[in-house]
């Protein structure tokens, strides 16, 4: 066989019935216990074994050009059991929950949901960034009072700085009623920073069904 044939024959390997092979379906590289994981952190009515990497929840997505691993690509690392890449990509803090991946999606994969659960599982692991660092003053200052005061947030998250270079679009918000300029909270702050506290103790952070 030439070198020219034995190319071809790789190519034609790469390539079936025009399928990539970044984009194929392989059965044998199924990783079960990965999948179940992320069912168990949350994702439980997801059917992550059911994507045919058709792309309709990528091609949906409104952030999937700033993803490194798009909803399709994440699904299939997914099923593959690539960990690594699944819980460092910044996939999982770039996705807005607009949850358009789950609604188009023709095999109730519930990218969306995938995400969340995987989410959950990269902060267990540790992985901390930007994002979850303002997730985590986000919850702080909402277990405060139960109302997010946003001044404060932008403090807390970037400093004086932070502040003082939104000041400007906060005083016009201010000014057509859009932001209050001081901190409101709920009726019982005690009974909702128990309620927090609870839901945090759940292994999955989510609320349990009674
Ligand atoms: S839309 Fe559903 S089936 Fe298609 S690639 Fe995305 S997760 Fe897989
Ligand atoms: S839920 Fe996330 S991954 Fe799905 S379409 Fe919206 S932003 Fe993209």
């Amino acid at each position: 066989m030439t070198t020219l044939q034995s190319t071809a024959k790789k190519k034609k390997h790469k390539c079936f019935f025009g399928i990539k092979t970044d984009r194929q379906v392989d059965g044998d590289r199924m990783n079960n216990s990965f999948q179940k994981r992320v069912r168990d952190a949350g994702g439980k009515a997801a059917a992550i074994d059911a994507c045919m990497q058709c792309g309709t929840c990528s091609g949906g997505c409104p952030n999937a050009d700033k993803m490194d691993l798009p909803p399709r690509s994440l699904v299939l690392m997914i099923q593959r059991g690539e960990w690594e890449a699944v819980i460092k990509s910044n996939t999982l803090w770039l996705c807005s929950s607009c949850h358009t991946c789950t609604s188009r999606c023709p095999r109730g994969v519930r990218p969306s949901e995938v995400i969340e659960a995987v989410k959950t599982i990269a902060i267990q692991e540790g992985i901390q960034n930007n994002s979850t660092r303002f997730n985590q003053i986000f919850v702080e200052q909402i277990q405060k009072r139960g109302i997010l005061f946003e001044p404060e947030l932008m403090y807390a998250y970037g400093g004086i700085e932070a502040l003082l270079q939104q000041a400007p679009l906060g005083i016009q918000l201010a000014l057509k009623g859009k932001l209050s300029p001081l901190p409101h909270k709920v009726k019982d702050p005690k009974t909702f920073q128990t309620g927090i506290a609870n839901l945090r103790a759940t292994p999955t952070g989510k609320a349990q069904t009674p």
